[in-house]
This record gives C-alpha cells, structure tokens and sequence, in this order.
C-alpha cells in the first residue's frame, strides 16, 4: 500500500522506506528533500553507501525523470566527499535491478562502493560474447528514438 506521508510516498513493507521515515536507525551521509544517502549495513567495502530517492519507486523505469536527476546529483556530492574523506583508489558504482541481478530491497537505490588497492572484489567477470553481428543487431534493437 502507498501512503502519502511527509510529503513523500511510502511503502509500510519497505525497508528503505521505513529509514526515510526514522522507524529505522541508520548512519546518514547526506540529504536533502528528494533523496538519501547512508551507510550499508552490510558493506561490501570500508564506506560502501546506499543512495535512494525519498519517493518509493522499485526501479528506474518507476521514478519521475527529476528524481533521477536528483539521484545522480547525490551520488556525484558523495563520491565527492569520499575523495577527500577515504583514501580510496577507485570506486563502483551499482544499480542491481530485479531478482536475477541480486536486488533484494525492492526500493531503488545506487550502491557507491568505494575500490581499495587488494580489496579482493571481483566485479570483472566477462560472462557474454558478442560477434560483430550480434553487436550491429543489439544496436538498432536498443537504439532509442529521440
Ligand atoms: P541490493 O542487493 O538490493 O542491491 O542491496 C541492498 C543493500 O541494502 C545490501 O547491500 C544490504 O546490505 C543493504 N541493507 C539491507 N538492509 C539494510 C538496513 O536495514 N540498513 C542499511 N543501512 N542497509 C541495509
Ligand atoms: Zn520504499
């Protein structure tokens, strides 16, 4: 169910929607009126942050285009915090959309998951290979019309 609450749509059974809402505790990096950014509970890296929008949206697809704007706007305010506050190498950043790609909070949000010289991720895998052929399909498939 969507309520409407402190100006923000709101899902009871969301995790990330609780934490907009402060029913869940968490380490905030940064906010502002449309998005998020905390700390993941679970890090896969010293640092790794979570940005959501405020408005509970399960996918890109789902979110108004100035709320994608302001999501990439934080994450670009983020990682440039992180370049002056981690010593950090390098840096992923992930959006896992749907089960088969390892979303598990239905709750959009971009994975900043600061790289460390040895940090031991592989995120490199190379699992597809595409003929030229198949590239040239794929490219008049996807292409979008402007
Ligand atoms: P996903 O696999 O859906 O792309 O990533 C969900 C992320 O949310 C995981 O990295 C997980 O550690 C993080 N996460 C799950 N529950 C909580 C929570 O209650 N608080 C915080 N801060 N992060 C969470
Ligand atoms: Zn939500």
């Amino acid at each position: 169910m969507t309520n409407k609450v402190l100006g923000c749509y709101y899902m009871d059974d969301c995790i990330f929607c609780r934490i907009i809402n402060g029913e869940i505790p968490s380490y905030t990096i940064y906010q502002d009126k449309k998005t998020l950014a905390f700390l993941d509970i679970n890090p896969n890296t010293r640092g790794h942050t979570l940005v959501i929008p405020k408005k509970h949206a399960k996918n890109i697809i789902d979110m108004e285009d100035t709320d994608v704007e302001a999501l990439f706007r934080t994450v670009k305010k983020v990682v440039s915090s992180m370049k002056v506050s981690l010593d950090l190498d390098g840096l992923n950043l992930v959006v896992n959309q749907g089960e088969v790609a390892g979303q598990v909070i239905h709750h959009f949000h971009c994975h900043i998951i600061p790289r460390y010289v040895d940090d031991g991720i592989n995120y490199s895998s190379k699992g597809y290979s595409s003929s030229t052929e198949e590239l040239e399909e794929l490219a008049g498939k996807i292409s979008v019309n402007i």
